[in-house]
């Protein structure tokens, strides 16, 4: 048997693999992101009712109208962008399926796409399934993005810039200093710059930036978003991508064959939660999670682990070397089999080239509810004592 070679290059998920390591030794799952909490009922009722009223078929491809329009309806309420539902917008399946589509959509075998490490695990793989050559360009913790050095690593050659802001697994919220910086490099080499921005309203010490919002930067950015971190519905694989014209006609090519659409009934609940919740929905949201990372945050510290709390979306990236001297994927799974807690091994958000990276690192997903976080704190203090290696 031959399979191709493209999929020789990267390893199957690290996160996805920990889910399933947590199942089989009944652990709290912190390592995979997704909530244990209910979805907003009106969203629930919306799909109720969406599949009562059989909205069973497929619907257009690029996006129900419906949810189009709250989309673009919404990036106005929340940015002040002007969006064109009918020529900017494409729904896709989860924001993964976003990426894999614009990148496709953008880039050409051999195009340089720059990837700000450590990085979700996703965007290693995706850059080489369209034929780019990733540039890692590594990124010190709780240190803001060197731009000079940032200048040296991008030229022509770069195709695109991937964003990760509220960042997975950092929790860096990027300030509009780093994403002028970035916009201005992009400007000068005609690069895109396409950002990730699924924990948008998951941001704690200030306001979320798109990138499209800056100066001139409408006809550059490729902004992705959905609705799992914001709605918790990790599940409905609902991803949407707000583009120029042009690019998006091509995002919608490839989306189109890759997937036909995103689940019909699906969409037009989305479309009524955005309708229907309002801004207190969008702050509660945070105030929830700024609990949960206060929560975890003290509870990691007290168990020996050396972290600083996020400033967006829902990960600790935790330092554990004070406590064991393990290697990151055997102390992650150590912790999962002997302590009841999955986490995700660092070095998986390191690119191979970065050796050794992330190797004294774990990341806690704090998704949870506050028995659940409570829980898995008082069995993370068992650690010191039972530690080895
Ligand atoms: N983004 C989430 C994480 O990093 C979920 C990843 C996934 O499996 N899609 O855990």
């Amino acid at each position: 048997m031959r399979t191709a070679r493209r999929t020789h290059s990267f390893t199957e998920s690290v996160i996805r693999g920990m889910t399933r390591l947590a199942m089989e030794h009944d652990a709290i799952n912190l390592a995979q992101g997704f909530p244990n909490f209910p979805a907003p009922d009106v969203l629930k009722e919306a799909a109720v009712r969406a599949i009562r009223d059989d909205i069973n078929q497929y619907a257009v491809t690029w996006g129900a109208p419906r949810l189009r329009r709250a989309l673009a309806q919404k990036y106005h309420e929340w940015y002040g962008m002007e969006v064109d539902p009918e020529a900017e917008l494409t729904v896709c399946c989860g924001a993964t399926e976003a990426m894999v589509s614009t990148l496709m959509a953008i880039v050409d075998p051999g195009d340089q796409v720059v990837v700000f490490e450590p990085f979700y695990e996703n965007y290693g793989p995706d850059a080489i399934l369209c034929g780019a050559d990733p540039v890692f360009f590594p990124m010190d913790l709780g240190e803001s993005l060197d731009l000079e050095r940032l200048a040296g690593v991008v030229s022509d050659r770069t195709r695109a810039i991937i964003v990760n802001t509220p960042n997975n697994p950092t929790g860096h919220v990027f300030s509009r200093v780093e994403l002028e910086g970035i916009a201005g490099l992009c400007r000068r080499h005609d690069a895109y710059v396409v950002t990730d921005e699924i924990y948008e309203h998951i941001a704690y010490d200030g306001p979320h930036i798109p990138v499209a919002t800056l100066p001139d930067m409408r006809d550059r950015a490729i902004t992705i978003s959905g609705a799992s971190k914001t709605f918790g519905v990790t599940g409905w694989r609902i991803g949407t991508i707000v583009a120029p014209a042009d690019v998006t006609n091509a995002i919608r090519k490839v989306h189109d064959f890759l997937t036909v659409g995103a689940p019909a009934p699906l969409q037009e609940a989305v479309a009524v939660a955005l309708e229907e919740l309002g801004p207190e929905y969008y702050a509660d949201l945070a105030t929830a999670y700024r609990g949960r990372r206060d929560r975890v945050y003290s509870g990691l510290v007290e168990a020996g682990f050396r972290c600083e709390p996020p400033g967006g979306a829902y990960y600790i990236l935790a330092d554990f070397s004070d406590v064991s001297g393990l290697p990151d994927d055997e102390f992650a799974t150590w912790l999962t089999a002997e302590i009841g807690v999955a986490s995700v091994p660092g070095s998986s958000f390191y690119s191979q080239s970065a050796e050794g990276q992330g190797r004294s690192m774990v990341r806690f997903a704090f998704c949870k509810t506050d028995d659940l976080l409570d829980e898995a704190v008082s069995r993370l203090q068992r650690i010191r004592a039972e530690a080895v290696g």
